[in-house]
């Protein structure tokens, strides 16, 4: 891998998978069964009309996901091909490193955290929970397709006017609508059956435990990653999306990191979750057992919880539990209260993680990078800066590194030039990274991924080859 070429951050997911997680969180959040099912609370209520905050949920979700429509292996396709005719002239394929997302959380405002606390109370209810997909009836089918058409109808519009938008110039075929509806029936259609892994070729199955807990697009995604890794065995190293929430993840950490086709661990915690928070504990023991890199979404941009109020927990360096709440009235957003990088520092000052091979994707983000790179030589540094605390964390942990994907800019070079002048070490732990399929749309790059590698045309060898082979070990 030395000498090899790596996007050390990208996405092949698509809007299939992000529709299929939103029926999952709609259909089971109108049972009362989101985000797990329970028995007490099982039994369908008669609901004459679909609340508005699932429709809200459905076209920010879709607005977030508009720009991906082919499937992983287009995706894939696409981005070498890119890599190939920009100005890089690469002698060999692009090494890419895909990372999953788990958008299942999106809307859970801390109700998972009451019924974990149930557990010792209700032995094996959480078990069934876990097992028990709300599936879709012969009594509630017709109610189901309604329901879901309720949702597609706001999923369309988001996606027809991205799609109007000329300079968006959506990638690949760029598909026009009558083909992402009949995707979204596809998605509808395999909810109901339950075959949602229909269309994917063969592969090892995506959680061979009863006890972890799959919803459909997830599932879905891992499969694909899964098969695209095995058909691409040199240049396919997926993550795999792990959030605290989910149950049974450090099972599923073991099964398809530690045993699996999966490289690493991708975190995303502005969608409710701190990264002390007491699930990911068990996650970060096999990460150090095994050598498991770990990228964790650091900006202030991208997409965040929709709860204005989320009760969750942290657990310190000594093992207390204690309960957490974000309140956006005082906390501002969810990004900064969970995704600070100084947020960190419960775990890598816990002698048993400071090891820990930890990526900070977006080095704080395009604007923060910015702001850095122009501060006078004599200014003092503000510590709210998320790219200077990341390089705090850089000077104190021998592991921690940092990607510049997402900041599609002409110039960026410049900046990271200035930044390294000033912390030599950031030479060391910066690591290149695209966030295809996600910085898609954005203007600078007129819709074709060719002008991201051409921004970075003489980049510093390192950050393309020896950083992230060393991170990624
Ligand atoms: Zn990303």
């Amino acid at each position: 891998m030395q000498n090899r070429n790596i996007d050390v951050h990208c996405h092949f997911f698509n809007i299939s998978f992000a529709f299929a997680e939103v029926l999952e969180i709609g259909w089971r959040w109108i049972h009362g069964d989101y985000p797990y099912t329970s028995e007490e609370r099982r039994g369908l209520k008669a609901i004459g009309i679909i609340p508005p905050e699932l429709k809200q949920l459905a076209s920010y979700v879709a607005s977030y996901f508009a720009v991906a429509t082919g499937s992983p292996d287009e995706h894939y396709g696409y981005e070498q091909r890119c890599c190939r005719n920009s100005q890089w002239h690469p002698l060999q394929p692009l090494i890419t490193v895909p990372l999953m997302m788990d958008i299942f959380f999106l809307f859970d405002h801390g109700e998972s955290e009451a019924l974990r606390a149930l557990k010792p109370a209700l032995p094996g209810m959480l078990q069934r929970a876990a097992l028990d997909v709300t599936t879709v009836t012969e009594e509630n089918a017709n109610f189901f397709e309604e329901f879901a058409q309720i949702l597609k109808a706001e999923f369309i519009p988001v996606y027809e006017k991205k799609a109007s938008d000329r300079d968006m110039a959506l990638t690949l075929s760029a598909k026009n609508v009558t083909d992402i509806s009949r995707d979204l029936d596809q998605v509808i259609a395999d909810f109901k059956d339950g075959h949602a892994e229909k269309g994917v070729r063969p592969t090892p199955a995506s959680s061979t435990k009863t006890s972890v807990q799959m919803t459909r697009g997830y599932r879905k995604h891992l499969q694909e990653l899964q098969v695209l890794q095995i058909m691409n065995p040199d240049t396919v190293l997926p993550f795999l999306a792990v959030d605290p929430r989910r149950i049974g993840i450090d099972e599923l950490v073991r099964e398809q990191v530690v045993d699996g086709a999966f490289k690493g661990v991708k975190l995303y915690t502005p969608l409710g979750y701190l990264p002390s928070h007491p699930n990911l504990y068990p996650v970060y023991r096999l990460c150090m057992q095994h050598h498991i890199p770990v990228t964790v979404h650091t900006s202030t941009g991208g997409l965040l919880s929709l709860c204005d109020r989320i009760q969750t927990r942290s657990q310190n360096r000594t093992g207390k539990v204690v309960p957490v709440t974000f309140d956006k009235k005082t906390d501002k957003s969810a990004s900064l209260f969970f995704s600070e990088p100084v947020k960190w520092l419960e775990i890598l000052e816990n002698s048993e993680f400071s090891g820990l091979h930890l990526n900070f994707a977006h080095f704080g983000g395009q604007e923060h990078i910015i702001k850095l790179a122009d501060q006078k030589p004599d200014e003092p540094v503000n510590p709210d800066n998320w790219t200077a605390q990341i390089i705090g964390l850089m000077g104190r942990f021998d592991n921690v590194y940092a990607d510049i994907s997402y900041c599609p800019k002409d110039g960026m070079l410049d900046y990271i030039r200035a930044i390294i002048k000033r912390y030599p070490i950031v030479q060391k732990r910066l690591m290149f990274g695209t966030d295809y399929i996600m910085v898609m749309q954005e203007y600078n790059l007129g819709g074709r991924l060719e002008n991201y590698f051409n921004y970075y045309t003489g980049i510093y060898p390192e950050m393309l080859t020896a950083n992230p082979a060393a991170f990624l070990g």
